[in-house]
């Protein structure tokens, strides 16, 4: 039920943590972090309250300038350490909030083409559909406009490549999301408060938003792929 995300110039894990605690007070069961580190994308996930990932991070911790978090409030699938987000499918990695509706449908088409489903989740579909159209050959940007078009329901997304360190792709329909600006880093969350502690600068997706952000900033655009501009806002959360 809440999403951060850092592309950074500095080690994110226990960054990524403390936002998280920041979006606590949405509720959830289950957490987990990702991030990539000379090549590998690696994650920890547990089930209860964010102490129980902290202990997992302490005893074998994540290294890497680039990750994402989440906090889950299952809707689909018990709340175990295997259905917690970031779910992995090829090299891709997604954390989700909301509903994705026409999950089972796309499921059964998938597995019909010989896909194979290790969890119990509707947002496991993000995953399965970014990995097959990277399988048929589409760039990373191209594979989440196709993904976003097969896609309905309500929905946070972010997602993260393990062949493209440097970059996290987002997107928005329902669940807010907003994009932070910070120095030489780059910020994703699910409200202003998770981000105080690195920047105020903020911009809103909108329903119908992908975003693919660096470093450098962000690019926003529709899901055909036009360039959107959304402003930029001073938040007053306080860190
Ligand atoms: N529907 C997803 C799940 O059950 C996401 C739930 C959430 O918003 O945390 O895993």
């Amino acid at each position: 039920c809440g999403i951060v995300g850092i592309v950074g110039n500095q080690p994110v894990s226990g960054r990524l943590v403390d936002a998280l605690k920041r979006l606590e007070y949405r509720g959830y069961d289950s957490a987990g972090v990702a991030t990539i580190h000379d090549g590998v994308m690696d994650r920890r996930r547990a089930e209860g309250k964010l102490f129980n990932l902290e202990k997992k991070l302490d005893s074998e911790p994540l290294s890497g300038t680039i990750g994402i978090a989440h906090t889950r409030w299952a809707t689909h699938g018990v709340p175990n350490e295997t259905n917690a987000h970031p779910h992995f499918v090829e090299g891709v990695a997604v954390v989700h909030n909301g509903i994705i509706e026409n999950f089972s449908e796309l499921r059964d088409e998938l597995t019909a083409e010989g896909a194979v489903f290790t969890t119990q989740t509707d947002t496991e579909i993000v995953a399965q559909l970014l990995a097959k159209y990277r399988r048929q050959g589409l760039d990373n940007r191209a594979a989440m406009l196709a993904m976003l078009n097969d896609v309905t329901g309500a929905y946070a997304l972010v997602v993260m490549f393990a062949d493209d360190p440097d970059t996290i792709m987002a997107a928005r329909f329902g669940p807010p999301l907003a994009v932070g600006f910070g120095k030489g880093e780059m910020f994703l969350g699910s409200d202003a408060i998770a981000l105080a502690p690195f920047t105020n600068e903020i911009a809103y997706l909108v329903d119908g938003d992908c975003a693919i952000i660096h470093k450098g900033g962000a690019e926003i655009m529709d899901y055909a792929g036009n360039p959107v501009e959304r402003p930029h806002q001073i938040s007053q959360a306080t860190a």
